[in-house]
């Protein structure tokens, strides 16, 4: 007697979701408000913080900013400190001491290139010359990139933060895994790029960072009170997710 045919695994279609995205902007919208976008500062100021941002909270970054600018109130002032006072000022922010240079060498780099640092230029340039000139900056990865060309600019660019990356993978927008490698929030912008209409970038990525913080958080996500419940394949699988009545007591404090 033959062998019986071993039976094949189902193909995955990691993306079998992506057409619910304009849903899933609108639901967001409905739990969390319109986000609606405003010039938040200016291009270089938007990169520094950006890269301040890296690994640390909201907070921790904007202290790190502002006492960044009140050590040294021009960009020249911060190009040219010491690094030890430059670690020293930005030190509210954590990974000072990898965060100090990095910003050091990408005003030398911007002051190298263009004389001043005046970012405004970007605006004008296409968006792929724009995207390829601040990537090529010293240390300045794709959710930097998008940050600089999104929040300062008001271009159409993705910022995959951890939120984001993590929000998008449970609701099967983007893989888990790259090819043999496993998928990162690097690889994702590309991904989400092409996947959400643009003008939806702003709504999406604020969309997904509050369901990020309130609901689908890393650690016990609330499926039962989530507003994607339906459209999510990863509702009530992710491990030790939150009742109901566990839910409301998260919120309530
Ligand atoms: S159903 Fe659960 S896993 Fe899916 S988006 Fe909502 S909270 Fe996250």
């Amino acid at each position: 007697m033959p062998p019986k045919p071993k039976k094949q695994p189902r193909a995955r279609k990691p993306h079998a979701n992506v057409t619910r995205i304009p849903e899933i902007i609108a639901r967001l919208d409905d739990a969390y408000g319109i986000p609606e976008w405003r010039p938040h500062r200016d291009p270089l100021s938007e990169l520094v913080l950006t890269i301040l941002s890296q690994n640390t909270s909201d907070s921790n970054s904007g202290r790190a900013c502002v006492r960044l600018l009140e050590a040294f109130p021009t960009w020249d002032a911060v190009m040219e400190a010491p690094l030890a006072e430059l670690i020293a000022a930005i030190q509210p922010g954590g990974l000072a001491p990898t965060k100090a240079p990095r910003i050091r060498a990408v005003l030398r780099d911007i002051k190298g290139r263009r004389g001043d640092f005046d970012l405004a230029f970007l605006a004008e340039l296409p968006l792929d010359e724009a995207r390829a000139w601040l990537g090529s900056l010293h240390g300045v990865g794709p959710k930097t990139v998008a940050c600089v060309l999104l929040f300062a600019l008001g271009r159409p660019a993705m910022p995959v933060d951890t939120h984001v990356f993590r929000v998008a993978q449970r609701l099967a927008l983007i893989p888990m895994r790259a090819g043999n490698a496993a998928m990162t929030a690097e690889k994702a912008h590309a991904l989400l790029e092409a996947a959400v209409p643009p003008d939806g970038y702003y709504a999406f990525h604020i969309g997904l960072i509050k369901h990020g913080r309130r609901t689908c958080t890393a650690q016990r996500p609330s499926c039962d009170a989530c507003v994607l419940r339906d459209l999510c394949p990863s509702v009530g699988k992710v491990a030790g997710n939150r009742t109901v009545r566990e839910s409301v007591k998260h919120v309530d404090g």
